[in-house]
């Protein structure tokens, strides 16, 4: 379980970007973070991995507090826009390239790395390279970059935003059942009010570095408690 409890986070000194902010993630849930750019979706998630500081507030990861711990620590992985695999290595080499903080000699590295492909479907593909592959194919060697160093927590900026409508719903669709079949925990950040609906056990919408509302896709639709939710995510016809 991940809590984050009254966080603050400034770049420039009396503005916040992220305004008090507390929110808990539970295991092998998926949780969206929706909202307009700039709402501070892609800040929150970053503190998150440790790749960004708090200004204040708490981090808790398993009950045990982050915020002096060195975040390499943190048992997570992160997955950027457009999958962000490396063009000029083979699929082998892009799933190794999320060994490459471990401490494994060679054929460790191998071992693991081919039974991660294996539970992927991707054995066939090593191989190859990304150019080579379908989207769907792409989709599983980011995720199994991510998840090669057993890290169950993923975290997602924005992975489907650069596809086009049609590939983008068949990815949503494979990448739930990936979570569920690897039980990962995922924080996924997306400004697609659909995508949230569509992927979200439970959404969180942000606006101008504030939660405006944590629900389930449903009780976001039916039961919003503020204009914004309806403005933003819509109503029921
Ligand atoms: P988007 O969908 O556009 O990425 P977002 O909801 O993810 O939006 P953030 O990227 O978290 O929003 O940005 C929140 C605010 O923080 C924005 O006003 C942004 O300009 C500001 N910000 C983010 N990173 C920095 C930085 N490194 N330095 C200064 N300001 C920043």
């Amino acid at each position: 379980k991940i809590s984050l409890q009254h966080v603050y986070k400034s770049f420039q000194k009396d503005t916040y970007v992220i305004d008090d902010i507390s929110l808990e993630i539970f295991d092998d849930e998926f949780l969206v973070l929706v909202g307009p750019s700039g709402s501070g979706k892609t800040t929150t998630l970053r503190m998150i991995a440790g790749l960004e500081e708090m200004t204040k507030g708490n981090l808790y990861i398993d009950n045990r507090i982050q915020n002096d711990e060195d975040p390499s620590t943190r048992k997570l992985s992160f997955v950027f826009q457009n999958y962000a695999l490396l063009p000029n290595l083979t699929v082998y080499e892009n799933i190794e390239f999320g060994l490459l903080n471990k401490q494994m000699n060679q054929l460790e590295k191998k071992k693991t790395v081919e039974e991660t492909a294996i539970k992927l479907s991707l054995y066939e593909k090593l191989n190859s390279y990304p150019n080579q592959l379908s989207g769907g194919q792409r989709q599983r060697v980011a995720l199994a970059r991510a998840l090669v160093d057993q890290s169950s927590l993923v975290l997602f900026d924005e992975p489907l935003s650069n596809l086009d409508a049609v590939l983008r719903e068949e990815m949503r669709t494979e990448l739930i059942t990936l979570q569920k079949m690897f039980r990962m925990t995922c924080i996924y950040v997306t400004h697609d009010q659909i995508e949230a609906m569509a992927m979200a056990s439970r959404i969180v919408l942000m606006m101008e570095g504030k939660i405006v509302q944590v629900g389930t896709p449903y009780q976001m639709y039916h039961d919003p408690m503020h204009l914004d939710v309806v403005t933003f995510m819509g109503t029921p016809e």
